[in-house]
């Protein structure tokens, strides 16, 4: 087992050490940047209430896959629930978002099809692509000219996917939905959009950014994560009912793996129906976005208005990111270093999200020790 240790001192020389920084109690005075959980929702009386009531109901667990003896009703009070929040006609539910982009892709494409990803997509849409056997093609982030490129050379040759995410998690920008969807309609291909970082906080209920782009019935496969906007934990996957009755049948993480705990389903259930009822979450997070990026303009950092709650600090390398993310905690200041191989080589960062969790004192005193964390250092860095 020598060759574990070889691996570490590999990646420590590199800057790509990993370590798990736990963490005691959720709130306190520690400022959080790092969480998806970005209406607050894990905390939501409703959401947990619901958690609970289902926990005591059913118990801890399902016991089973739900194609064995797990299936409760619950799921497809969920279910249905989903699908009316994204307006289609049918939805699944998933172990998590990692487990729908690894059995879904490989349930669509196999050997002889081509699936042409952006270069920016999650790790587990790419652990999904390359599962399925299918000819990997991966174009230029947020270029749609280079996937007409690819597509207009694979064209004959068998079954054709496009995989993107409509908020990219490390860099806070959005998919040109539209061009996507004209295009995936001129090649007659299949269009797949993870909305991880959008549901709950875009679109007229809270579907998200295809719901806002009104392409919910254009787009061929959409899923979504419950552990983030939704404050949850799970996946689903939003489309046609044939869609669902053939992922039922083919997508191996949902046939192979037990169904989610009740609880989980429960507290899921509550929070996607409070998004599509109060689209007040949406603009107070909104509204905290702008604020907390004037507090950084006013702080002298320089940057773009940006589209999304996600905001890169942009830094360069990674020893830089990970000094940098060491100095914030110690001010209080709760941020990860992002390095590659989760973003291209040269563009380590922070990430910082913007939450309903964040009061706009909060923010204030954030941005302050943010810009004055890169001072100290002599980082020169932008949002
Ligand atoms: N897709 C995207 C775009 C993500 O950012 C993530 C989580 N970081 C996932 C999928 C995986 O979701 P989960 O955490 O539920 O496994």
């Amino acid at each position: 087992m020598d060759f574990l240790k070889d691996r570490l001192d590999e990646q420590i020389a590199a800057g790509r050490y990993r370590q798990l920084h736990p963490v005691a109690e959720r709130g306190g005075d520690r400022l959080d940047f790092s969480s998806n959980d970005y209406l607050a929702l894990s905390v939501h009386p409703e959401v947990v209430a619901a958690g609970l009531e289902a926990l005591t109901r059913y118990g801890a667990g399902v016991g089973a896959a739900r194609l064995m003896s797990g299936d409760l009703q619950l799921f497809h009070d969920l279910e249905e629930e989903v699908a009316s929040l994204k307006e289609c006609q049918a939805a699944l539910v998933f172990g998590s978002g990692y487990l729908a982009n690894i059995g879904i892709i490989p349930a669509l494409v196999g050997r002889g099809d081509t699936v042409l990803t952006d270069r920016l997509d999650h790790a587990s849409i790419y652990d999904g692509c390359r599962l399925s056997g299918a000819r990997m093609l991966r174009f230029r982030h947020n270029d749609p000219t280079h996937l007409e490129e690819f597509l207009s050379k694979c064209q004959g040759s068998g079954r054709m996917l496009v995989v993107v995410e409509s908020l990219y998690s490390m860099d806070g920008d959005i998919a040109p939905l539209t061009e996507l969807v004209e295009l995936k309609e001129r090649y007659s291909c299949l269009l797949m959009v993870d909305e991880a970082h959008a549901t709950g906080l875009y679109g007229r209920r809270g579907g998200g950014l295809v719901q806002e782009h009104g392409l919910a019935e254009r787009v061929d496969v959409v899923i979504g994560t419950f552990g983030k906007g939704l404050g949850s934990y799970g996946a689903y996957v939003a489309g046609s009912q044939i869609l669902r009755d053939y992922l039922i049948n083919r997508a191996r993480s949902f046939i192979y793996s037990t169904g989610l705990p009740p609880a989980v389903i429960g507290a899921s259930l509550a929070a996607v129906r409070l998004v599509q009822r109060e689209p007040e979450l949406r603009r107070r997070l909104a509204e905290n976005v702008e604020y907390f990026k004037e507090c950084l303009t006013g702080e002298g950092m320089s940057g773009s208005p940006g589209p999304s709650q996600i905001i890169p600090i942009r830094v360069g390398d990674s020893e830089r990111a990970l000094s940098l993310a060491d100095e914030c905690r110690r001010e209080g200041l709760f941020v990860t270093a992002v390095r590659p191989p989760t973003v291209p080589e040269g563009s380590a960062r922070i990430r910082l999200s913007v939450t309903l969790h964040h009061k706009r004192t909060a923010l204030a005193r954030a941005a302050g020790q943010l810009v004055s964390a890169c001072r100290k250092l002599g980082i020169r860095a932008s949002f």
